[in-house]
């Protein structure tokens, strides 16, 4: 599922195409992915409109509209992803920006459908309904504000740094890069990290997501494509997720590959002599 990285990267992506540029129509496929409007008031507010800018808010892709004619949240969440090229799978298209020159086009995809494409009257409103359901940005959160909120549970680290309402941004792969990094195992207690442990995560998850933005993020499976529909280089070069019995880069032990409270269905990846569980 995308996480920041592959988020961030769909937006530097998307920004060329759309910032700046006029909506000539919004061509909306799949009515039951809209929240906040009808598909009627979609429309009008499309046309004619100049995107002012394209912005992430955790995983959120956020596109303002020039003259008062709202903002567009489009939140990818499992299978979602953004085209500049031809879609490889026409059936996946939910939503089309037919944007600029006539002919140029925006596609958004989701297999799965589990995506949400909503509508908010201005970037306040958009504002809210995020901070209703999420804490602050995994890139932006202070050292401080991050110590505060681990204290607050004794849950695992990690089911802790995957709930969106701690920070946003990070799920299963970013997490376990950034705990072994920051030489911290999954399964501590949150509350139990020390000052010099938190310090460690902080700046370990400020590297870990820009090392991935930098290479464009993750691609694991068939899902998550940049724009231009290439795999994210990071899962090339990165530490331990889906290296079961490779060589920690660290310390060469075999990478762990577990099941963790907290977590259904998602393994958790691990170097058992680097991530000591203290
Ligand atoms: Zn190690």
């Amino acid at each position: 599922m995308p996480e920041l990285p592959e988020v961030e990267t769909m937006v530097r992506g998307l920004r060329p195409a759309l910032s700046g540029r006029t909506v000539r129509r919004l061509e909306l496929l799949d009515p039951t992915l809209l929240q906040g409007c009808t598909p009627g008031q979609l429309a009008r507010r499309g046309r004619g409109a100049t995107v002012v800018g394209v912005a992430r808010r955790g995983k959120w892709v956020v596109m303002e509209l020039a003259g008062n004619r709202g903002i567009i949240v489009i939140q990818p969440r499992m299978t979602g992803g953004f085209w500049l090229v031809e879609p490889a799978r026409a059936e996946h298209v939910r939503l089309v920006f037919h944007v600029g020159n006539p002919g140029a086009r925006v596609w958004y995809c989701d297999a799965r459908r589990l995506g949400k494409v909503c509508w908010y009257a201005d970037e306040s409103a958009a504002a809210e309904a995020f901070a209703r359901s999420h804490g602050p940005d995994a890139l932006e959160i202070a050292r401080d504000e991050l110590a505060r909120r681990l204290d607050r549970t004794s849950r695992g680290i990690k089911p802790t740094l995957m709930d969106q309402k701690v920070l946003a941004g990070i799920g299963n792969i970013y997490a376990d890069e950034t705990l072994h990094r920051a030489r911290i195992h999954p399964e501590r207690p949150a509350s139990s990290l020390t000052a010099e442990e938190v310090e460690r995560l902080h700046r370990s998850i400020g590297e870990v997501l820009a090392t991935a933005i930098e290479l464009e993020g993750s691609s694991f499976d068939a899902g998550y494509r940049t724009v231009l529909g290439l795999e994210g280089g990071f899962l090339a070069q990165n530490s331990v997720y889906g290296r079961k019995d490779q060589p920690c880069p660290t310390c060469a032990r075999p990478i762990l590959k577990t099941k963790i409270a907290g977590l259904v269905g998602r393994p958790t990846y691990y170097c058992p002599a680097c991530q000591v569980r203290g």
